[in-house]
């Protein structure tokens, strides 16, 4: 089956974006089980011909997406431990907040693979800001744009090598 992929990180970084870019359709599927997983929204992405199962952690009401550490746990954790590989996703802009650096250490203790992303580098000026997010200490950090589509394929192909 499908690999699965699930995208981290606090609100507003551009997690729904960046799941919309690679889903690239509109046939997200909603689990229907109430009040367990109305947090969580699938969708297929494909890269080079190949598929995974994306999870935007956000999910569908944006008032459950709160970012708190305690969310983190209660909300996304099932989605960490299903996931294959977790998109952590940072806001180039605003840079490594104290709650990053806690999704960070709690995505460490995983153990699972981890995709970083530096999102809203729309610019070369704010790629080059985004290289500070290194600091996390989660390896390399991946610039893109998921508003603009800049870096995105190359994004995906660092995806691919990682399932
Ligand atoms: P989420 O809360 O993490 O799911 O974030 P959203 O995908 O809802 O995006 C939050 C805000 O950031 C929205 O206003 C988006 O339009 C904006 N945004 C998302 N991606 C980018 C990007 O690549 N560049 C810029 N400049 N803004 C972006
Ligand atoms: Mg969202």
């Amino acid at each position: 089956s499908a690999p699965l992929v699930a995208i981290i990180g606090r609100p507003n970084v551009g997690k729904s974006t960046l799941f919309n870019r690679l889903v690239g359709r509109r046939e997200a599927i909603v689990e229907d089980k109430p009040g367990v997983t109305r947090d969580r929204l699938y969708g297929v992405g494909s890269w080079e011909g190949r598929h995974f199962l994306l999870v935007d952690t956000g999910g569908v009401d944006p008032s459950l997406d709160t970012g708190l550490p305690g969310d983190i746990r209660s909300q996304a954790e099932v989605a960490i431990e299903e996931a294959d590989l977790i998109l952590f996703v940072l806001d180039a802009l605003e840079g490594a907040t104290t709650v990053d650096f806690e999704i960070a250490a709690h995505l460490r203790r995983s153990g699972k693979p981890v995709l970083v992303a530096a999102n809203k580098a729309d610019s070369d000026r704010r790629e080059l800001a985004a290289a500070a997010l290194h600091e996390l200490g989660l390896g390399e950090v991946h610039p893109i744009s998921a508003a603009h589509g800049r870096n995105v394929g190359d994004f995906c192909d660092a995806l691919l090598e990682r399932l």
